[in-house]
């Protein structure tokens, strides 16, 4: 964590006087760490994802937060985000009784005089639960709703989130993942009631990118590995790699590999009329309306991973 921090992992396209390439630039150590180490990947582009969005929306609050939001730094310790070097931002959109379809989010919001609100429910995914704070989807009376939920109050009482356990994930211990209650839990609307989907999505459509990026780094690795044996291991008196059946596998693997790779390259970058152009042009053009981009970028998500 301490490494993809100082790399600015999480953060770099984000900083006020970014250079151009630098989404780019950001992809390139994201996939370099993901092929040695994925278990720290979920935080990081958790994190990236929900910057642009806090930037934009962040309660006055918290407006303190935005300088540790871009900083260097990995900050585990358990204190209110201002007071830290780093922060990191989580996710709870999942419930059990529904899934993908979020509309069916059952977790209420009660809007309080001081135009906080109080959160009850639950969530059945809750991703890196020492996270300073997460967006929450939520119940208001305008509909669903996007907050900002820290996990330690201003006054650095903790928030009323109670995690029931830790998720089994089939094997993956890096990255704890629970499940939450909500117990009148304090949050802050990101947006409009009932404007939700739409806030969380600028922070989802992120997350895809990175879910792209690291079955394209997987693959990477996969085929590095796949090569170093077949160059040294003999069989027949044959290097592996002379052999022809394996030399179509092989060139199989390399094949999707770069076809991946071109496919990352339109990547249409949010709000921005560009794509990432981290290879050369595509013969076909990327999409150019907003819609058309969502879109792009679910089914090139969808693909990347299906193929990973
Ligand atoms: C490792 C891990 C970490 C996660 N971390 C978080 C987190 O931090 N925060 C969070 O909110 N969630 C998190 N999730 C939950 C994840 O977002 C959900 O698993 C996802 O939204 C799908 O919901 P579901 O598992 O209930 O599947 P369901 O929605 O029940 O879907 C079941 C199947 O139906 C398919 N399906 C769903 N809708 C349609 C449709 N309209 N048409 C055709 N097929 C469809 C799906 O592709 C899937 O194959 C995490 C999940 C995993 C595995």
């Amino acid at each position: 964590m301490q490494g993809l921090c100082a790399n600015r992992v999480h953060n770099l396209p984000w900083e006020e006087d970014a250079r151009s390439g630098v989404f780019v630039a950001r992809a390139a150590r994201f996939m370099l760490h993901a092929q040695v180490e994925a278990g720290t990947l979920c935080p990081i582009t958790m994190t990236f994802a929900a910057t642009p969005l806090l930037q934009q929306a962040l309660p006055p609050l918290f407006a303190d937060w935005r300088a540790p939001l871009l900083s260097d730094r990995y900050d585990p310790h358990q204190q209110p985000g201002v007071q830290k070097r780093g922060l990191l931002i989580g996710m709870g959109m999942t419930e059990k009784q529904g899934g993908s379809d979020v509309l069916s989010n059952s977790t209420r919001a009660e809007r309080l005089e001081d135009g906080s609100y109080q959160l009850t429910g639950h969530k059945w995914f809750f991703s890196v639960p020492q996270s300073d704070a997460h967006l929450v989807l939520a119940q208001a009376n305008g509909g669903l709703t996007c907050f900002f939920v820290p996990r330690l109050l201003p006054d650095g009482t903790r928030n009323a989130i109670r995690l029931e356990r830790l998720k089994d994930k089939l094997g993956n211990r890096a990255n704890a993942s629970s499940e939450a209650e909500f117990q009148q839990a304090l949050g802050w609307a990101l947006g409009e009631e009932g404007e939700g989907i739409r806030q969380i999505l600028k922070m989802g459509g992120l997350t895809r990118f990175d879910c792209a990026l690291g079955s394209h780094s997987l693959m990477r690795r996969a085929l590095s590995v796949a090569l170093y044996h077949a160059f040294q291991r003999q069989a027949f008196g044959h290097n592996l790699v002379d052999l022809p059946l394996m030399r179509q596998v092989l060139g199989k693997m390399a094949l999707q590999l770069e076809g991946r790779r071109r496919s990352c390259s339109a990547w249409p970058t949010p709000g921005s009329s560009h794509t990432t152009r981290c290879g050369r042009d595509s013969s076909r053009p990327p999409p150019s309306s907003p819609s058309a981009k969502r879109e792009f970028r679910s089914w090139l998500r969808r693909w990347r991973c299906w193929v990973g």
